[in-house]
């Protein structure tokens, strides 16, 4: 595991556009970020009872879905964000942000780091 300083981000549209510190940039889709919604109730994860919730909560997404309407910060290791559909419960690292960036380079990256 990579050790990322906290990185300086803005909503930009429809993205949230991410600088690092090692100077890289990341666009990353709102859509793309709710998809990847790393909470247990998007992941379909055993609650604390072992019942695995439906992981069919895709379908219930709309438009305000993915529509961001708070961003707050988590310690200094991540970003909580706030759903248009009032979802929050996810709580996205920055090291699982940075993994999510499809650029260029970090697929170069990720393919040589593959075990
Ligand atoms: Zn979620
Ligand atoms: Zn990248």
């Amino acid at each position: 595991m990579r050790n990322q300083a906290s990185p300086t981000y803005q909503l930009f549209g429809d993205f949230l556009a991410l600088s690092w510190a090692d100077s890289h940039e990341s666009m990353l889709s709102l859509r793309l970020l709710r998809e990847a919604c790393p909470c247990a109730h998007c992941r379909g994860e055993p609650d604390l009872l072992g019942r695995i919730l439906m992981p069919a909560q895709q379908d219930k997404h709309n438009e305000s879905s993915y529509q961001v309407t708070a961003l707050s910060p988590v310690g200094l290791y991540g970003i909580q964000f706030t759903w248009g559909d009032g979802h929050y419960t996810g709580i996205y690292t920055f090291e699982y942000l940075r993994g999510l960036c499809d650029c260029d380079i970090c697929r170069a990256e990720s393919e040589t780091e593959a075990p």
